[in-house]
């Protein structure tokens, strides 16, 4: 069984095809510039990389290269395009409209449209995206799946935010939370590495990447995350501010003349790590910079992991303890730094770093990184966002 994950974005394209009985990439690749000038083509497979400069003017033309170079004869991983038996389109909003991974119909695709401005930069990409792909392959069975979709099973206590429920009812302003395919995969994988049985676990996932969101997982199931209505709510990120008040915002768009559009772009653009440091959204940077003496970088750090750390304790409070930590993303799976501060001092929880593993941690691998008496477990897990569409296109198009 072969499943072609696609993740469409305003003008990119990424790809990657596994074979779902070994759940490994056969290839995998990247369209940029889409509509653009100078359109990038890359193609990763048999170990080896190719990156083309061809004109792609808009996702069907990167959809139809795409399945050409999947059917080469000399770098092709499968002979014909009926050997896809499935594709997952991962969708980022879903507003209320779904609540789980869903099959690509007329009816569905209505319904997206109506979410279209639930997330203006990324759902019409990924509209265009399912339209590119059927366009070449009619006759495939295809599945939306969503990044808040993990995140229905969120109380309504959690998910609700204290404004008159009227909006709630009429607009469905509520927090979905973001990266759910991540906490899923990493909660799902934490059971299965420690040999238990994930209904009995209580596990807070950090995804921590250039977009960071933590989530509280009891029995499998997710009782709160970080992000909000959109990605911007929760700890500070890359460029994002994360969780702030209104009022402030508001007193600087009336301050520095700006629109709600322009505090929007400013507060996901132009904050977080980037704008408290001033050097760079990065954590490499921001490290290199603190190295050097820059104390603003050191700020950045500082409240970055000082924000993780509430919402563990936060989340242990929510879930009643905490059995497991996990960390995964960019920064998640590489800045022991991060880790070691995220979770400096709470040993009153039962969490206590092993610093010698933390600092030595393998990559790409599944790590524990607890001390020995460490009664709470906290492990390091490469994230597998397209393995878990996969896994839900083949559920949801019932193709096992
Ligand atoms: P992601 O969004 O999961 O791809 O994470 C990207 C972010 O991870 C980058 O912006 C960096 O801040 C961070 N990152 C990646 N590699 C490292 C590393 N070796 N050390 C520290 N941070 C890293």
């Amino acid at each position: 069984m072969k499943i072609l994950v696609i993740n469409s974005g305003s003008s990119s394209l990424k790809y990657q095809l596994i074979d779902m009985e070994t759940e490994s990439v056969l290839a995998k690749g990247l369209c940029e510039r889409i509509g653009i000038a100078d359109s990038n083509f890359v193609y990763k497979a048999h170990g080896q990389t190719i990156e083309r400069q061809i004109d792609m003017p808009d996702h069907k033309v990167a959809v139809k290269l795409v399945l050409d170079k999947l059917t080469d004869k000399d770098v092709g991983v499968i002979s014909s395009m009926e050997e896809i038996d499935g594709v997952g389109h991962r969708v980022v909003a879903s507003g209320e409209a779904f609540k789980k991974p869903t099959l690509v119909t007329p009816e569905a695709m209505e319904l997206m449209e109506q979410i279209k401005d639930l997330a203006p930069l990324h759902n019409p990409a990924a509209i265009v995206g399912v339209n590119a792909c059927l366009a070449q392959m009619p006759n495939t069975p295809m599945v939306l799946v969503f990044d808040t979709g993990f995140h229905f099973t969120m109380p309504d206590y959690a998910y609700m935010y204290a404004v008159d429920y009227s909006h709630y009812e009429k607009y469905k302003i509520r927090r979905y939370g973001a990266h759910g395919t991540s906490h899923k995969y990493v909660a799902e994988e934490a059971a299965k590495y420690l040999g238990k049985n994930i209904e009995d676990l209580k596990i807070i996932t950090c995804h921590l990447g250039n977009g960071s969101s933590i989530s509280a997982v009891k029995g499998g199931k997710c009782i709160d995350t970080s992000m909000g209505f959109t990605p911007l709510a929760g700890v500070p990120m890359g460029t994002r501010s994360g969780d702030i008040d209104f009022a402030a915002a508001e007193y600087i768009a009336r301050k520095e003349g700006m629109d709600v559009s322009q505090m929007l772009t400013y507060l996901n653009k132009k904050c977080g790590m980037l704008g408290v440091s001033g050097v760079s959204s990065d954590f490499r940077d921001l490290s290199a910079a603190v190295e050097a003496g820059n104390d603003r970088a050191r700020l950045a750090l500082d409240m970055f992991a000082y924000s993780v750390k509430k919402y563990v304790g936060a989340y242990a409070a929510a879930l009643d303890g905490v059995d497991v930590v996990v960390f995964t993303a960019g920064i998640g799976e590489n800045d022991d730094k991060v880790r070691a501060a995220s979770l400096e001092n709470m040993d009153y929880l039962g969490i206590r770093l092993d610093p010698d593993k933390n600092a030595h941690c393998p990559r790409g691998t599944v790590a524990e990184i607890s001390a020995r008496d460490s009664k709470v477990k906290v492990l390091v897990i490469p994230t597998n966002e397209e393995l878990v569409i996969a896994r839900e296109t083949i559920r949801e198009a019932k193709l096992a």
